[in-house]
């Protein structure tokens, strides 16, 4: 058998086909930028997550660094964001001219509250909370600390989208919510997509502004912006996608459960109990081991292709190294592995993975204490 981590080719033909109408009907409709099929989008986003409104645009990053340009976050400022994290977190931190401040994370990934809390506050403007793994960060303590202390909370939801925490949708929590549905996302355009959901009225206006050249109607510029528009054929896919969300996610949930059930005997796993939760948005099913080379290697030799979210640390990275030391994050970077975990693949092929995962370890001469 050959499992790859993620092959978006076996979107099942159905869909695949009613994707294939769907454009066909924008070819004959002319109409390749903005349109209904936008405004549809934005719409069906919004009652979904149950927000007042959602601004669609062109990527998660440009949502990212739209966010901290509506707070109007620039040089002389600071703002923190998690050790563990998909790059652009950071990166657009830096390419608005602010500092970057780092913080470890707990040991699932998600911003340490302990350490957040101690960081100087001189210049401190923002937080960017990460909801990494489709889990939700402890929001509520967050904002209520935020607020206290007048920091932004810009929240990273580009791989939680669905989650939440009592009734509200994770990027509906903080001051400015980001998202990204990049192909690999939880809902996954066929290319490039994002979007932004601002608490406030008027930034919200500002952010439709800003993603379309700071005008507030053609040919009125009313602020500094950019081309950050969605394209329309992606808010259309997606508007197709959005159908097959709920679904999708019973899915993963099924398919993690096997995970669990198959591997619960493995002491030297740490398995990621809280995928189950209905908040969890379940996105990436990842393992922790002091053997994850190894255990990859061995998986990739018998034809299963896993991923590592992610090998490196930010402040290890070249841009934004800043020589100090994020143990928890640092551990989760060495020790994770993310299993194959998406709505196309087979109970069997879960089953099949998890044998030669219990394979690799009863071959293991060394035993490990539980992590
Ligand atoms: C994917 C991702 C982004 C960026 O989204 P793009 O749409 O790829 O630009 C940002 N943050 C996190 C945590 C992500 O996983």
């Amino acid at each position: 058998m050959n499992i790859p981590f993620l092959d978006l080719k076996r979107i099942p033909v159905g869909i695949k086909d009613e994707l294939t109408r769907t454009f066909r009907r924008m070819l004959e409709e002319g109409i390749f930028s903005g349109g209904k099929e936008v405004n549809l989008f934005e719409n069906n986003i919004a009652s979904y997550l149950n927000i007042p409104d959602f601004v669609s645009c062109s990527n998660g990053t440009d949502a990212l660094e739209i966010a901290l340009r509506l707070l109007n976050i620039g040089p002389g400022d600071k703002v923190a964001v998690p050790a563990l994290t998909w790059v652009s977190t950071a990166e657009v931190v830096k390419l608005t001219g602010a500092e970057l401040v780092f913080v470890d994370t707990d040991k699932d990934g998600l911003i340490d509250l302990d350490n957040l809390i101690e960081l100087p506050l001189d210049h401190l403007k923002a937080v960017i909370p990460v909801h990494l793994y489709g889990q939700i960060a402890a929001m509520e303590k967050l904002c209520k600390w935020s607020k206290e202390k007048g920091i932004k909370v810009i929240e990273d939801a580009a791989q939680s989208f669905g989650a939440k925490l009592g009734n509200k949708a994770s990027g509906a929590w903080g001051d400015i919510g980001c998202f990204s549905f990049y192909p690999t996302k939880n809902l996954g355009a066929l290319g490039e997509a994002g979007g932004i959901f601002c608490k406030d009225e008027e930034l919200m206006l500002r952010a439709r502004q800003m993603i379309n050249h700071g005008q507030s109607y053609r040919d009125k510029h009313e602020i500094l912006g950019k081309n950050a528009r969605i394209d329309s054929i992606q808010a259309t896919f997606l508007n197709v996608m959005l159908n097959y969300f709920d679904q999708w996610q019973i899915q993963r949930k099924e398919l993690a459960k096997i995970y669990l059930e198959e591997l619960s005997e493995i002491k030297a796993l740490k398995l990621p109990l809280n995928c189950m939760q209905s908040q969890h948005s379940l996105h990436l099913f990842t393992l922790q081991t002091p053997l994850r080379d190894e255990l990859r290697a061995f998986l990739l030799e018998n034809g299963i292709g896993t991923a590592v979210h992610y090998p490196q640390i930010i402040p290890k990275m070249k841009p934004y190294h800043d020589g100090k030391s994020y143990p928890n994050a640092q551990k989760i970077s060495q020790q994770t592995l993310s299993l194959p975990l998406n709505p196309f693949l087979t109970k069997k092929e879960v089953l099949y993975i998890s044998r030669f995962i219990r394979e690799f370890f009863k071959n293991q001469k060394t035993s490990f204490a539980i992590l």
